[in-house]
């Protein structure tokens, strides 16, 4: 039997929009935006200058912390301006714009590395060089989690790609497959790990043969057939499903013995040692019933978003909401100017909203909600809680353990925007918390 987490719920996810098309690599791109927030951490400071002239692969910023992740270079070209840009967190943020020369001249420091001959600091060093981050979104710095401070007994591969519409980490399997295990051992080796595990949902049968006829396949790779279930590849609930340890309440998965990685990710490690050039390049899945050609697409970070849409055959209807990620957990954008990070696994375009809310509904009682939180909180008392403006009351629902999936809302059946009330109250708890934790108590 399939794997899987208590709640939940197989939701509509219109994957067939692109699974089955082979990854698109996109043309030339005139220019490209980097912006210096591309992970989660100590901001970065610029390492060039208008005018420099970049190779692909060079650093060009950078910051002397631990918890962060250099940018770099996707293309060879000139600085031509260093000022605030669209970002798709919906904030302005100071990017670095490189005009493509379109001859790609590879920086000297792109050299191939045997991690095989490498300690844990060495490789853990490659990773942070090559600025590696959660690829799948998360953008927390990939050389962080693999140091934890507890000796943990899992590494996890994410190949649940539970969110509807994107198909970035399924095609990676059908296409990468090595890649992805090769990443997987030299995180295995990082943590001292003699055995990787790949979770990977049932919707994507075809990724799983494609990673078990892997050259890099062997038998301390498990390859977890999960069922196909929205949200699966939630950590803890991904976590759960695997190891069947539970991560504690406001601990991290190390707290659970475990780390995990998104298939991104591990594309992205083999890089930095197969080829050795940095995290610059990336599927992203383009799809939706806005656009005409829905595709995945190999891109180099910077392209910006527009010109991912012109290579999608552009709108064919007018899209009421663009989306940077997931329908469920995504950001929805102003505008289609903001490029491509580290961290965009997909475009959305969507021309009807799946579900419209009622923010006055009265709640029926139903309880599916309950049902089918996957951390098992009571989302209708926590609506109460906000709507009071009641802190105490959030807490002691535990509000903090809410991931913000919006399964609860997605599942009303009075149409209650369950995760807009939760999401306006949650700050007030966590600052509450902090006080309480700064005055010691
Ligand atoms: S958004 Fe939060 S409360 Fe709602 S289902 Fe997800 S985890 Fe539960
Ligand atoms: S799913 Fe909606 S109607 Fe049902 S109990 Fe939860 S909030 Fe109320």
């Amino acid at each position: 039997m399939a794997a899987t987490f208590k709640g939940g719920f197989h939701i509509r996810d219109r994957k067939e929009l692109t699974n089955e098309k082979q990854t698109v690599r996109l043309p030339d791109c005139d220019m490209h935006i980097y912006p210096m927030r591309q992970h989660i951490g100590a901001p970065l400071k610029a390492l060039v200058s208008v005018g420099d002239k970049v190779k692909v692969g060079q650093k060009i910023a950078d910051s002397g912390e631990f918890v962060s992740a250099p940018v770099h270079s996707s293309v060879s070209g000139t600085v031509t301006d260093i000022k605030p840009y669209f970002h798709d967190s919906g904030s302005m943020v100071e990017a670095i714009f490189v005009e493509n020369d379109k001859e790609y001249t590879v920086s000297d420091d792109v050299c191939p590395k045997d991690y095989k001959s490498m300690n844990r600091d060495e490789l853990l060093s490659v990773i942070r060089e090559a600025g590696i981050v959660g690829m799948g979104g998360a953008g927390f710095p990939t050389h962080v989690k693999l140091s934890p401070k507890q000796k943990v007994d899992y590494i996890i591969v994410n190949g649940a790609e539970c969110e509807p519409y994107i198909t970035s980490d399924h095609r990676y399997m059908l296409e990468n497959a090595d890649d992805i295990i090769y990443g997987l051992k030299v995180a295995m080796k990082a943590l001292d790990l003699e055995d990787g595990y790949i979770g990977v949902e049932l919707n994507k049968k075809n990724g799983i043969e494609s990673v078990k006829a892997s050259k890099e396949y062997g038998e301390n790779i498990h390859i977890i057939e999960l069922k196909t279930k929205y949200p699966q590849g939630a950590e803890k609930q991904l976590i759960k499903a695997i190891t069947g340890r539970n991560v504690p309440a406001g601990g991290l998965p190390a707290d659970a013995g475990a780390v995990v990685i998104n298939v991104a990710t591990a594309v992205a490690i083999a890089n930095a040692f197969k080829t050795g050039l940095p995290a610059i390049e990336k599927n992203v899945t383009v799809s939706g019933d806005a656009v005409k050609n829905p595709s995945v697409f190999r891109v180099r970070t910077g392209v910006p978003v527009s010109f991912l849409i012109e290579q999608a055959g552009g709108f064919a209807n007018v899209p009421e909401k663009i989306v940077s990620g997931g329908p469920m957990m995504g950001i929805s954008q102003y505008n289609t100017d903001y490029p491509v990070t580290k961290t965009t696994s997909s475009v959305l375009t969507i021309t009807k909203a799946e579900k419209t809310y009622d923010p006055d509904a009265p709640c029926i009682r139903c309880g599916r909600c309950v049902d089918h939180c996957p951390m098992r909180l009571m989302p209708m008392k926590l609506v109460q809680a906000s709507k009071k403006d009641d802190v105490d009351m959030a807490q002691r629902y535990n509000i903090l353990e809410c991931i913000e999936c919006g399964l609860c809302s997605y599942i009303c059946p009075a149409n209650k925007n369950l995760l807009q009330f939760i999401r306006m109250i949650k700050p007030e708890v966590m600052k509450k918390v902090r006080e309480e934790k700064n005055n010691g108590k």
